[in-house]
This record gives structure tokens, C-alpha cells and sequence, in this order.
């Protein structure tokens, strides 16, 4: 124990895990880590410097070249910085989250980022969101969430946030986008998606933003403050 509370919510693209995470932590003040946002980052790198995205070993080059870098502006959004610039919107394009997927199976690239999540954990209260977070990154988390529903809900619901973005896109085509990165995030041999034998299952495919949201700060509650205690 470090004196720091973890909260570990893991599971596939569109299950609503960053925009709960992102509220949870304001209800409880704990700093939100979106750490699909930093494997982003490194698929931004690979696609600018035009290299195959599969090959360790091109990848692997090219992380001592780059410098990733987070950050949080005032309104306390987490921003993310590849050699200086402020890349956060580029890398939610529907072809960066491929290329994130990509490289995100190489395990250089895992173990390239693993320090710099633990990091925040160890000087901050954090939730962090993820697919191997309850796992690999903080598996002595306090509580641990595998947040799923099925790929029809995740697409539907992915597809509003794309236009709410002026993101063009169709549902055919994000969900052809989830289905292939559902395949090759869970079945890589680097960390692959997999809930935590300690984790709580949980399924939103039938349940709204704040059905959901109701759900998991009960959790937090009962897991964190069983005394109606919070302070450590
Ligand atoms: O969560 P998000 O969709 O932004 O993540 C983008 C990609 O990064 C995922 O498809 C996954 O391959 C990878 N990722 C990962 N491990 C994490 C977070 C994200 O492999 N902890």
C-alpha cells in the first residue's frame, strides 16, 4: 500500500468505461487516467513516421525518438502530448484507434508505458481505465471493475460520441472497427483483455450513462469507505 486509493475499471472499446471513470473521479476526486489515450499516442507516432505498425522492431526504434506526455488543463481533462504538441483530439480519429490497437499487442510498447501509468498511481488517487489495468498495471487495486456490454450497444453508442464530434462515420463501420479491435485485444499474448479473478463483472448493454453511473459509485462506496469512511 502507498496511501493512495486505486480503482481499476478495464474491459472493450464502447463500454462506457471513460466517460463513467471520468465522472466517478469527479464524484469522488480521484485523478482519471485514460490510458487507452496514451496507447493512442504511440499509434499516432507509428502512423506519422509511415512504419508498419505490426513490426516490434521498427515500433521499438522509434519509441526512444518520441516523447509522450500528459497533462491536465483546468477544467482537469487529461491531454496528451507527443513531442510537445497537444495530439488529444487527432488521436480519437477512427484509424488512430487501429493503429493503437496494433501496437498497443507488441509487448515493447507495454512495457515502454507500464512505468509511466504506475507512476500516477503511486502520487495520486487514481481511477484508471484500461484493459489490463486490474491485471498487469495495478493488480493490488482496492477495487477492481470489468465494465462489458455487447458489441451492438457499444457501436450504437460510439457512433453518437463520433458525431457529437463531427466525426463522420456509420455504424457498419465502427462496429466492423470494435469487432477487430475486440479480437486482437483479447486475443494477443501481451496482456490481453481479460477481467481480474477479483473483479466485478458488470454489463451496461441495458442500462443508461447514469443507471450505470448509480451502479459503479455504489461500488465505490462499499468497497472504499465501508464505514462511510473515505480518508485513509
Ligand atoms: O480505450 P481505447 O479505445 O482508447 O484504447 C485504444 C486501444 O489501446 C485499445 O483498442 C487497446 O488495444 C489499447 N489499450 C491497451 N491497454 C490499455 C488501454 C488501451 O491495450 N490499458
Amino acid at each position: 500500500m502507498n496511501g493512495f486509493y486505486a480503482i481499476a475499471i478495464d474491459g472493450p472499446s464502447g463500454a462506457g468505461k471513460s466517460s463513467l471513470a471520468r465522472r466517478l473521479a469527479g464524484m469522488f476526486q480521484f485523478i482519471y487516467v485514460d490510458t487507452g489515450a496514451i496507447y493512442r499516442t504511440v499509434g499516432l507516432a507509428a502512423y506519422r513516421a509511415g512504419i508498419d505498425r505490426r513490426d516490434e522492431a521498427a515500433v521499438a526504434a522509434l519509441l526512444p525518438k518520441i516523447s509522450i506526455t500528459m497533462g491536465y488543463n483546468e477544467a482537469g481533462e487529461q491531454r496528451m502530448y507527443l513531442n510537445g504538441e497537444d495530439v488529444s483530439a487527432e488521436i480519437r480519429l477512427p484509424e488512430i484507434s487501429i493503429c493503437a490497437s496494433d501496437v498497443a499487442a507488441l509487448p515493447a510498447v507495454r512495457a515502454y508505458l507500464l512505468e509511466m501509468q504506475r507512476k500516477m498511481a503511486q502520487e495520486n488517487h487514481v481511477i484508471m481505465d484500461g484493459r489490463d489495468i486490474g491485471t498487469v498495471v495495478l493488480p493490488e487495486a482496492e477495487l477492481k471493475i470489468f465494465l462489458t456490454a455487447s458489441a451492438q450497444a457499444r457501436a450504437r453508442r460510439r457512433l453518437l460520441e463520433l458525431e457529437s464530434k463531427g466525426v463522420t462515420s456509420s455504424f457498419e463501420e465502427v462496429l466492423q472497427d470494435i469487432e477487430y479491435r475486440d479480437v486482437q485485444d483479447s486475443s494477443r499474448a501481451a496482456a490481453p483483455l481479460k477481467a481480474a479473478e477479483d473483479a466485478v463483472l458488470v454489463d451496461t448493454s441495458e442500462l443508461d450513462f447514469e443507471q450505470s453511473l448509480a451502479l459503479l459509485a455504489e461500488l465505490v462506496v462499499t468497497r472504499l469507505a465501508p464505514e462511510g469512511e473515505r480518508e485513509k
